[in-house]
């Protein structure tokens, strides 16, 4: 039988001590059968609803009903029994929310219906501690190539992209490239299939530098011009520790008026000073490129030996003893470049120059193997996080 609440046949101490502790063992009795949320929920607004809660009705057929001379003390004694019970109640609830909890953490959601399920029998509880997801880091080539950027940036060259899938024309004719240049073969150069039909400057391939971007920004943009070209190209080269089929390239253009090889040892001179330290020195060497002349390759001073070519009293291994590293090409824009783009080569003059991103990060990182930039290996890339 439930407990019911009924009117009390005296207020004697006796009738009133049995009263009250029939209330507190019919409360437990209850209590103790509660097992889970709902049950817990029934019986909490049994005992504690204001209206026709136990706890109400008591306090209106026992203590309302008490006579004046009475009412203090059936007073006392509810108020001690309500917050006995109102305490047991909050813990009892808040040990089954926590049980809850538990099991919910436990049992993995697996599909839409049980997520559902979960989503509207949990309310959202925001103590919880969030989900935290690893953030992740630039990869080392693409910093070291923002790093380059943001140095030209610095010098007032804005950043020009082009397509990776390039044609002919623009990858080798409009940069001077004769029509039997070693560089057309397939040995080095990565063709798209089925082109043999169309005229050879139409034919598509995968960019092998950046430079066909450098032509393009030309044709749409009269001098002066001060841009940098970063971007993937492909070599049809086996890869291997200092070999890779995709690499990073970053080139630049400055054509203006009056341009001199002056302008173009500066630049770069500063260039390699802001990249690897203000103590770096850079020489030229006389080179060849088809879209440059007079064209240079650009060493500095060996950066793990400080240009001595010797470490710790054995010979470096990084410049082979030389005290120099080779790191990029460059040149004053050959004249006939400007004739594919409609610049008077008689007016303008200009330099261009060219740089393994690859070839810089393994520089500045230490790192021997070029594949480790493109194994996606996190171990290798999380040091650079
Ligand atoms: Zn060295």
């Amino acid at each position: 039988m439930p407990y019911t609440v009924n009117k009390l046949n005296g207020y004697s101490a006796t009738v009133l001590d049995k009263a009250f502790a029939d209330l507190r063992d019919a409360f437990r009795d209850e209590a103790v059968c509660v097992s889970d949320l709902v049950q817990f929920k029934a019986h909490r607004d049994r005992w504690l609803a204001r209206k026709n809660g136990v706890l109400t009705l008591v306090r209106e057929l026992w203590l309302r009903e008490a006579p004046a001379e009475a009412r203090a003390e059936v007073g006392k004694r509810f108020n001690d029994v309500k917050s006995h019970i109102e305490g047991l109640v909050k813990t009892q609830g808040m040990d089954l929310e926590l049980r809850k909890l538990e099991g919910s953490i436990s049992k993995r959601i697996e599909t839409v219906d049980e997520w559902k399920q979960a989503e509207l029998g949990d309310p959202l509880d925001i103590t919880l501690p969030g989900i935290r997801r690893p953030i992740g880091a630039e990869h080392p080539v693409i910093k070291t190539m923002n790093e380059m950027i943001g140095v030209f940036r610095n010098l007032g060259y804005s950043v020009e992209e082009g397509p990776e899938i390039e044609t002919d024309f623009y990858n080798f004719e409009a940069l001077n490239f004769p029509p039997n240049h070693p560089a057309r073969d397939t040995q080095d150069t990565l063709f798209i299939a089925g082109q043999e039909s169309k005229p050879l400057r139409d034919r598509l391939l995968l960019r092998t530098h950046t430079s066909p971007v450098q032509i393009r920004t030309m044709q749409k943009m009269k001098p002066p011009v001060r841009v940098v070209c970063p971007g993937k190209v492909h070599r049809n080269d086996a890869p291997d520790a200092t070999h890779s089929p995709i690499f990073h390239q970053i080139e630049g253009l400055a054509v203006d008026t009056n341009i001199t090889f002056c302008d173009l040892k500066g630049t770069l001179d500063h260039a390699m000073k802001a990249m690897f330290g203000s103590s770096v020195k850079t020489r030229f060497y006389p080179s060849f490129f088809p879209f440059t002349e007079p064209s240079a390759d650009v060493q500095i001073s060996c950066i793990f030996c400080d240009g001595k070519g010797t470490r710790d009293g054995a010979p470096c291994r990084n410049c082979k003893a030389s005290g120099w590293i080779e790191l990029l090409g460059c040149g004053m824009v050959d004249p006939n470049v400007y004739g594919f783009v409609d610049y008077d080569a008689t007016k303008v003059s200009g330099f261009a120059f060219g740089m393994g991103v690859e070839r810089i990060a393994i520089l500045k990182y230490g790192v021997d193997d070029i594949q480790l930039f493109f194994q996606g290996d996190v171990r290798f890339l999380e040091q650079f996080g």
